[in-house]
């Protein structure tokens, strides 16, 4: 991950420190600290007959591997807004929120940490075409999923299948 060399307010070439374990790099000449935080993302688990809706990366990393709609959250908006606009721009579908179902870290991003805020959502309208970064869309049993991009997502499916088994046992 990229990290300022030289000050983005004053242009002085920044200084490494080290302060409660943390690795800094400081501005000598105004004080700016370059501070490094995860970044939000938001997206949607929408699970309709016990199948999951997912989209397919057309761009890196992790191209080709599958992912629950999702995306970086704008400064100017809130986390629920980016979930819908992400599931409408990546699938063609409209959807209405029903609550945070996880928020969780993400280490294995090579652009940068991020946390993850993943409401459950269902469907109000729309028709399933894939959009924008999304080479492919599609409805996948919960038990047979694609290849999983990232390790949060593989982590909330995986917890998702389970429940989905350990409920179905229960039926019999
Ligand atoms: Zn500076």
């Amino acid at each position: 991950m990229n990290i300022y060399k030289f000050c983005p307010l004053c242009k002085e070439k920044l200084v490494e420190k080290i302060e409660g374990g943390y690795q800094r790099f400081k501005c000598p000449q105004c004080g700016f600290v370059h501070y490094r935080n995860p970044a939000p993302t938001a997206g949607v688990l929408v699970v309709e007959n016990n199948r999951v809706l997912l989209v397919k990366r057309r761009f890196e990393p992790y191209r080709g591997l599958w992912v629950m709609p999702s995306g970086y959250i704008e400064y100017e908006e809130s986390a629920s807004e980016t979930a819908v606009r992400e599931v409408e721009e990546e699938t063609g579908v409209c959807v209405e929120l029903d609550g945070i179902h996880a928020i969780e870290s993400c280490f294995d991003d090579p652009r940068g940490n991020t946390v993850m805020i993943l409401y459950r959502g269902h469907i109000t309208g729309g028709n399933l075409e894939a959009g924008d970064d999304a080479e492919e869309v599609g409805f996948f049993a919960i038990n047979n999923l694609p290849d999983i991009a990232f390790d949060l997502q593989k982590r909330i499916l995986g917890k998702l299948k389970e429940e989905y088994i350990s409920s179905a046992d229960g039926d019999n």
